[in-house]
C-alpha cells in the first residue's frame, strides 16, 4: 500500500478542502469584474487546480505549462529549468494566475515569472498551494500561499516522489528511508 511509505500525514484532507476553500473566496474577491487566464503548472499543480477553480466563483480560462527542474528520483531542484510544454493561449493584456504545487528553492517559479512577464500580461499573480520559506534561495512574491509547510520532502495531492503518490488524497511526508538524495 501507497500509506506504507507515509511517515506522517502534514495535511489532512478535510484541511486542504477548507483552505482550497478559502483561497478561492479570496482569489474571487480580488479579481472580481474580471476575467481571469489560470496558468497550472504540470504536473504536480493539477489536483490543486481541479479543486482550486470549483472555488472560483469569476469567469476564466485555464492553461498549461510543464516545466522539469528535477531528474527523475531527486528531491533537489537542479536549478536548471526548462519548459517541456509551453501554453497554448496568448496571454497578452490577460489577468493571468500562475497556480504550482509548492515553492521551494523558488527558482523554478522564478524563472516561470519571468517568462511570462516578456509576453506583457495585463497582471501576474503566483498562487502555491504549499510554501517552504526555509529552503527558499531567491526571493520570489507568491501572492496566495495555501500553507507554509516545515522543510520536509512531502508527496501525495498532485505531488510525487519518482512519479510516485500523486494520488493520495493528503499531504504525507515520505519515510526518509525511502528516497536517495
Ligand atoms: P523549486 O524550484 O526548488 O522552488 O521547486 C519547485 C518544484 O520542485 C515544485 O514545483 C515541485 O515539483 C518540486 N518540489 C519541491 N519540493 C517538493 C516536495 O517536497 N515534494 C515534491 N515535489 C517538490
Amino acid at each position: 500500500m501507497l500509506t506504507d511509505d507515509v511517515r506522517e500525514i502534514l495535511i489532512a484532507e478535510e484541511d486542504l478542502r477548507a483552505r482550497i476553500a478559502e483561497l478561492g473566496r479570496v482569489i474571487s474577491a480580488d479579481y472580481q469584474g474580471k476575467s481571469l487566464m489560470v496558468v497550472c503548472i504540470l504536473r504536480g499543480a493539477v489536483i490543486f487546480l481541479s479543486d482550486l477553480i470549483r472555488q472560483i466563483t469569476v469567469p476564466h480560462e485555464i492553461d498549461f505549462m510543464a516545466v522539469s527542474s528535477y531528474g527523475g528520483g531527486r528531491t533537489e531542484s537542479s536549478g536548471v529549468v526548462r519548459i517541456l510544454m509551453d501554453l497554448r493561449a496568448n496571454i497578452r493584456g490577460r489577468d493571468v494566475l500562475i497556480v504550482e504545487d509548492i515553492v521551494d528553492t523558488g527558482l523554478t517559479l522564478t524563472y516561470i515569472t519571468n517568462n511570462l512577464k516578456t509576453r506583457q500580461p495585463a497582471s501576474l499573480r503566483t498562487c502555491a498551494l504549499l510554501n517552504k520559506q526555509a529552503r527558499r534561495e531567491v526571493d520570489v512574491s507568491v501572492d496566495y500561499i495555501g500553507f507554509d509547510i516545515p522543510d520536509e520532502f512531502v508527496i501525495g495531492y498532485g505531488l510525487d516522489y519518482d512519479e510516485k503518490y500523486r494520488n493520495l488524497p493528503f499531504i504525507g511526508v515520505l519515510k526518509p528511508e525511502l528516497y536517495i538524495e
